[in-house]
């Protein structure tokens, strides 16, 4: 080892990996982990960091980000920031009607791969975090899916999002504009397969949920007491084990994204015996919110999937103990108020009465990613429903082994990047408002024990003790690399 005087230390606390956890120190040169050990109080360091008493943990990767709707990557990554993750995976694809209403212009491009090059150009300006791209795929691509999808992976983005619901051609609403029929899904596999690629699928029955919403709706059936009954669970079930079976014609993986349903567990189940690298995600939400939360709060939790039961949120627990589920997304797309009753972020509107909203007009998302670790830390880790080496995989080495970023990012062996969390596990909080623009943030008035009090990407402090000290215009954007996925041939376990 050089003489060389390092950029950090990081002394005195417990590391956290998704195999175990160690007494060690951290020592950070331009932006990399150079050293990690027991004792590496001999080493010269500008700058020292105590984190006695406190655990260090790799940074999390929000494998489910839109950072295009209400807060955008200004305000989404200091979210992020704020929260313990600094690598944003982004869902940037051919919405060019959403891109127009929400003011992206980097997003009104024709061809695909422009519109997700114009986001990296903008977001490496914008953002305070680190972020990777997921592709979304539209019905808008499908006369050039062919080229589409291998130019998409040659530009590092290898994992890619399809909606198996939302069908513009059943309902004709602004909320439902997003689908792609069967044959398309198929297809997209299939490139996938010959790309090193991944397909993603927001896993509901497109044709089974337009049907339900238009027969509430021609019934008048349109109060919150109708959002659970109107998107029930076999929808979610179903569409997943279509996709698998499509994802196992085809030889693709597949990663359907957010599950929320109980019955999607044995499904998963299913195909990984059959072979199928097939991984799952769920959110903070369906961990720790159920349909009651809605009955009481109102359309501020209007989300899709819905949320669920208990029996559900406890088979989400169960599955990703077990190893079913690999991943937890934030899915925050920073609403506001006005945006889920418009769509529109300007659009006028006045609050309605609890219990007289009409849910099919309110837009689904929630305002999530800011409190996901500590929500999931709390309900998670401190009720020993999953150990904090598991917290780590989840939120850390999965995604990253996933999505063909690791162990640049997930993880802290030396030549890694230097993105870690001081995290204060004493440390309690009220969740309040975010540090974005909505004016909804879903865990409102959740008391948390276990927080993040230092973020870091590459070496650099973002969050200090909670305040924002991260800079814009240094943010990077990490390409994926299909060989060296966990589904690639010789690639990293996901667990
Ligand atoms: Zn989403």
């Amino acid at each position: 080892m050089s003489a060389q005087i390092a950029d950090a230390l990081v002394m005195g606390g417990l590391l956290v990996s998704g195999d175990n956890v160690t007494r060690a120190d951290v020592l950070i040169s331009d932006g990399g982990v150079r050293e990690v050990g027991p004792d590496l109080s001999g080493r010269d360091a500008r700058r020292v960091i105590d984190a006695a008493g406190r655990y260090i943990l790799p940074v999390g990767i929000d494998s489910h980000a839109h950072p295009v709707y209400g807060d955008k990557m200004d305000t989404f990554s200091m979210c992020a920031a704020y929260g313990g993750v600094t690598t944003i995976v982004a869902f940037i694809g051919s919405e060019t009607h959403r891109h127009e209403r929400f003011g992206n212009t980097w997003g009104l491009r024709k061809y695909n791969p422009d519109i997700v090059k114009g986001f990296i150009e903008y977001a490496e300006q914008d953002s305070y975090t680190d972020f990777a791209v997921h592709g979304l795929v539209t019905i808008r691509d499908q006369d050039d899916l062919d080229q589409v999808i291998p130019d998409l992976v040659r530009m590092g983005v290898i994992s890619y999002k399809v909606f198996m619901t939302w069908n513009p051609w059943v309902l004709d609403s602004a909320t439902n504009d997003l689908a792609v029929p069967d044959e398309m899904v198929m297809r997209v596999m299939e490139l996938a397969a010959h790309n090193g690629g991944l397909p993603m699928v927001h896993a509901e029955n497109g044709c089974c949920k337009a049907y339900l919403e238009t027969r509430y709706r021609s019934q008048g059936m349109t109060s919150i007491q109708h959002c659970l009954d109107s998107a029930p669970n076999i929808l979610e079930s179903e569409a997943v084990n279509r996709a698998a079976i499509m994802a196992q014609l085809a030889g693709s993986p597949l990663y359907p994204v957010h599950l929320s349903a109980r019955e999607v567990v044995p499904v998963l189940e299913r195909y990984t015996e059959l072979g199928l690298p097939i991984f799952g995600e769920t959110c903070p939400h369906y961990l720790t919110l159920t349909n009651d939360d809605l009955l009481e709060k109102g359309y501020r939790l209007k989300v899709a999937p819905p949320l669920r039961q208990n029996e559900d949120q406890d088979a989400m627990w169960q599955g990703l103990a077990t190893g079913v589920l690999n991943t937890i997304g934030s899915d925050f797309t920073g609403y506001t108020r006005a945006l889920k009753l418009t769509g529109s972020l300007e659009g006028e509107f006045v609050e309605p009465e609890p219990g007289h909203e009409n849910i099919f007009e309110v837009a689904a998302g929630l305002s999530t990613l800011e409190h996901m670790m500590p929500v999931v830390w709390t309900h998670g880790v401190n009720t020993g429903r999953i150990t904090m080496q598991r917290f780590v995989q989840v939120f850390s080495e999965n995604p990253a082994k996933i999505f063909g970023i690791w162990p640049q990012k997930g993880a802290l062996p030396p030549g890694s990047d230097a993105d870690l969390i001081i995290w204060d596990p004493a440390k309690r909080h009220v969740v309040g408002q975010e540090h974005g623009i909505s004016d909804l943030s879903t865990f409102e008035g959740m008391e948390l024990l276990g927080m993040p009090v230092m973020t870091m990407v590459r070496g650099e402090v973002v969050v200090d003790d909670g305040r924002l000290v991260g800079k814009q215009g240094t943010a990077q954007y990490v390409r994926g690399d299909p060989n060296a996925t966990a589904y690639a041939p010789g690639g990293p376990n996901v667990s």
